[in-house]
Order: C-alpha cells, then sequence, then structure tokens
C-alpha cells in the first residue's frame, strides 16, 4: 500500500492529542493533521466517566472536546478505532491496525496510560469492573442497575468519586483501601480526613488499614474478601488500583523512557527524538516550576501540555511553565481542587477550617509552598499558583498570614 504523507501526526485519541490539534490550527498550521486514536468515541474528557456520564446524567456526546463538525471545519482529520502500531523515527514512519503507513514530518505521543490491574483470585468474575473509559462507564451503570452493594478498591480520588457516585444512584458504597485515610497519599492524613467524613456523612463505608484478598462469588462477584479477613457483600465491584503510563509504542519505536515510567521530554515537551513530542499522562517532562522532571496523571496537563506541544511544534520555542491543576468531584456534596504537586512536606498551615467544610491546606517544605488544596476557596488558587512561580521562602508572620482568613495574601 502506498504511504500517505501528513504535516502533523498525533497518536492518542484523548485530550492532550485533541488539544494539540486545536492548537496547531489556531496557531496557523496550514499542513494535514491526522489524529489517531483506538477508542470508538472521538476525543472525550474523561474526567466525566467518574462524575455525570457513569450517574446517566450526560449523553454520550456531552463529554466530547469537540462536536463532529468541528473536526471537519477544522480540516483535522480523526481515526477512531485506530491504533498506531509501530513508529520508525529515523524514517518517520508510522504503522497503523488499519494497515496504512504514514509518512510524518513531525509528531506527537500521546497515548495516556492503563489501569492497573488486580490479579487475585476470583478477579474473573463478572461484575468487577475498572473504569477508564466512557465504555466502562457504562458497563458499571448497567452492572449496578439492580444491585445494592458496590465495593470500591483503593482509596484515591477514582475509589472516592465513584463513591459519591454510586451513593447518589442510590447504593450502598463501601471503600476498600490500604492507606489509613481517602486521598492521603496526596493530600496527607488531615485533609484525607476531611474528605472521609464527607464520604461517611453521606453513607458511605470506609475500610482503610486493609488490602484486598480475593473476590468471591459464581459467576457474579458476590464478595469482597479483605487480608484482615472481611467479608463484604458486593453485587458489583470497581476497581480504582492507579494507572500506568502507555508507553509500549514509545519503548519499541526507542524513545528515552524516565526515571517515572514516562517519556522523558524537555520543558518544551520535545522527546529524545527531533521533531516527536510527548504530552499528557505518559509526558514525563523537565519541570521549570518543580526544578526536575515530573510525570502528572491531570485533566488539566494533558490540556495545556497539548497547547504547549503545539506550539513548539510550530517552532515558538516555549517552555511549559505552567502551574499543574487538579480537581475532583464528590458527588453533589462539593469539589476539591489542588496546584502542585507536593512530592513531600513538612508543615502544613490549614485556612479555615475542616469543621465548616471550607479551607485551604497550603503544603510547605523548608519555608516554600509546593502546593495548596482547597475546598470552597477556589480564590486562594491564584496565590498559590504565584507562590508557586514565584517560590519565596516565607517567614513566619507570611506563614501566619496564609492560616489567617482575614489576612489579603495579594499584598
Ligand atoms: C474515571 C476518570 C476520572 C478522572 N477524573 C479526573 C479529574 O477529576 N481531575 C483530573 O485532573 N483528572 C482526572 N482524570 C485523569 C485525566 O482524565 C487524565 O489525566 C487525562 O485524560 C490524560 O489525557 P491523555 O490525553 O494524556 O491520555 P488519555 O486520556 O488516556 O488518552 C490517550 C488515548 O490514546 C489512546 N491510545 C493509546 N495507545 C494508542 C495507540 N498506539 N494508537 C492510538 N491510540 C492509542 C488510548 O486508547 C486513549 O484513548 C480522570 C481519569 C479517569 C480515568
Amino acid at each position: 500500500m502506498a504511504i500517505r504523507k501528513v504535516d502533523y501526526l498525533l497518536i492518542g485519541g484523548g485530550l492532550a492529542s485533541a488539544n494539540c490539534a486545536r492548537w496547531l490550527r489556531e496557531e496557523g498550521a496550514e499542513g494535514e493533521i491526522l489524529l489517531v486514536g483506538r477508542e470508538p468515541d472521538a476525543p472525550y474528557n474523561r474526567p466525566e466517566c467518574s462524575k455525570g456520564y457513569l450517574r446517566g446524567e450526560e449523553s454520550r456526546e456531552e463529554p466530547l472536546f469537540r462536536p463532529g463538525e468541528w473536526w471537519v471545519e477544522q480540516q483535522i482529520e480523526l481515526l477512531t478505532r485506530t491504533s498506531v502500531t509501530s513508529l520508525d523515527i529515523e524514517a518517520r514512519t508510522a504503522k497503523l491496525s488499519s494497515k496504512e503507513e504514514v509518512q510524518f514530518g513531525k509528531a506527537l505521543i500521546a497515548t495516556g496510560a492503563n489501569v492497573r490491574r488486580l490479579n487475585v483470585d476470583g478477579c474473573h468474575l463478572e461484575q468487577i469492573h475498572y473504569l477508564r473509559t466512557l465504555g466502562n462507564a457504562d458497563a458499571i451503570r448497567a452492572s449496578v442497575e439492580d444491585a445494592k452493594n458496590v465495593v470500591l478498591i483503593g482509596g484515591s480520588y477514582i475509589g472516592c468519586e465513584v463513591a459519591a457516585s454510586m451513593t447518589m444512584l442510590g447504593k450502598k458504597a463501601m471503600i476498600v483501601m490500604q492507606e489509613e485515610r481517602t486521598l492521603e497519599r496526596g493530600f496527607g492524613k488531615q485533609a484525607g480526613r476531611f474528605v472521609e467524613e464527607l464520604l461517611q456523612d453521606h453513607g458511605v463505608s470506609i475500610h482503610g488499614e486493609d488490602e484486598l484478598e480475593r473476590f468471591e462469588g459464581e459467576g457474579n462477584v458476590a464478595k469482597v474478601v479483605t487480608r484482615a479477613g472481611l467479608e463484604i457483600e458486593a453485587d458489583a465491584v470497581v476497581i480504582g488500583a492507579g494507572v500506568a503510563p502507555d508507553t509500549g509504542l514509545a519503548q519499541r519505536a526507542g524513545l528515552e523512557i524516565g526515571e517515572k515510567g514516562g517519556v522523558r521530554c524537555s520543558s518544551r515537551l520535545e522527546s529524545s527524538a527531533t521533531d516527536v513530542w510527548a504530552a499528557g499522562d505518559i509526558c514525563e517532562y523537565e519541570s521549570v516550576l518543580h526544578g526536575e522532571h515530573v510525570r502528572i496523571e491531570h485533566w488539566d496537563v494533558a490540556f495545556n501540555h497539548g497547547k504547549t506541544a503545539a506550539l513548539n511544534m510550530l517552532g515558538k520555542d516555549v517552555a511549559h511553565e505552567v502551574a499543574p491543576y487538579f480537581y475532583s468531584v464528590l458527588g453533589d456534596w462539593g469539589e476539591l481542587e489542588y496546584v502542585g504537586p507536593a512530592k513531600d512536606w513538612d508543615e502544613e498551615i490549614l485556612r479555615g477550617s475542616y469543621d465548616d467544610g471550607e479551607f485551604t491546606t497550603w503544603y510547605l517544605k523548608d519555608g516554600q509552598v509546593k502546593a495548596a488544596l482547597t475546598f470552597g476557596r477556589s480564590d486562594d488558587l491564584d496565590h498559590a499558583r504565584r507562590l508557586l512561580t514565584e517560590k519565596p521562602v516565607l517567614d513566619a508572620s507570611q506563614r501566619a498570614a496564609l492560616g489567617d482568613v482575614d489576612s489579603d495574601l495579594s499584598a
């Protein structure tokens, strides 16, 4: 088959690729843009999979990055249900699962992440789910229609959000997790306890410092058995045990992989190969803000990476300097927002109060703000972004001001 030629090949049908395509056109790229994604849907906002879409409040179209006609108007060719199976960096060619071969000028690799699977006894029973795609969300919704008890394995944001969504659907949700407190790995025990109490107040049961031992049932899952010996009735199970960057294609192509398991990139998001960029969950980039290479699995990071990669593909030579932002929505009970991430910290300063359900927690290391988490105080995040970017070492009175809701942080 003849090789077809494109100027820009965007590999992966997620947000990072989609926003890269958008910014290529917005910044005047005139050549051919081809976006190849293996899912059946056009690029969509994955976070909806655990929120409104999971609860059946949104149509299949609502989470889409852009409606179908937008791709046509922008003259961006979108191939869904198609994988890039190999990439030859020297020859600048890619093979597709459709058997087509594509010659590209510049490429973006944004293949995202895959869920970590737990290989325990009973893991092949029916009604045990992972959650990454709209299709997974459909399967979970169908599975819980007649369910009473839904067990979530994992206490990170997927477990918490799905527990909230299941509760809103009238199910009894139970979380089993290794941590003592929900979300404590990212936000510490105090904020973790706040989230946990919020979930418990709405009826979610939480079993911390425990672990999945096995599933029991015949055909369908019926029971979750934990290492501590708990036996929990389950009509359906959703596992949220983290993800691993999908770097198989990148590795086979010989791209350098970093210490955090992602495609190692410069601050401009260019990989070890000239004219091949990476973005989103797989991108391990040299962060000007953090002073080291980081890899961050957040929606907003994928979104902004897409733009930075596009600008650099067009020769603008810009470093990726956006402070990483994360949000997590717990049903209609409230929203956590965060900038960071802080790898470790030696001080937490609380502005507001966990008891009142309105707070910002500042995470500091050696007197510098490394991250901030807020619930109901979004305005504080602008200050957090400034402190993360300017990196001042705060003295005692400045640290006291962070904790005082009446102090003006912009001063
Ligand atoms: C249920 C859920 C809820 C989330 N909620 C939040 C949230 O509230 N807040 C937040 O900040 N983040 C959230 N996230 C994380 C966020 O969605 C991701 O960080 C973001 O989607 C990453 O975008 P990406 O484009 O890098 O990768 P992905 O969205 O994973 O997209 C990559 C795409 O590439 C495809 N692909 C892989 N290999 C190939 C190949 N060889 N050829 C063609 N296509 C390929 C994949 O199938 C996939 O469609 C959530 C994630 C999930 C799963």
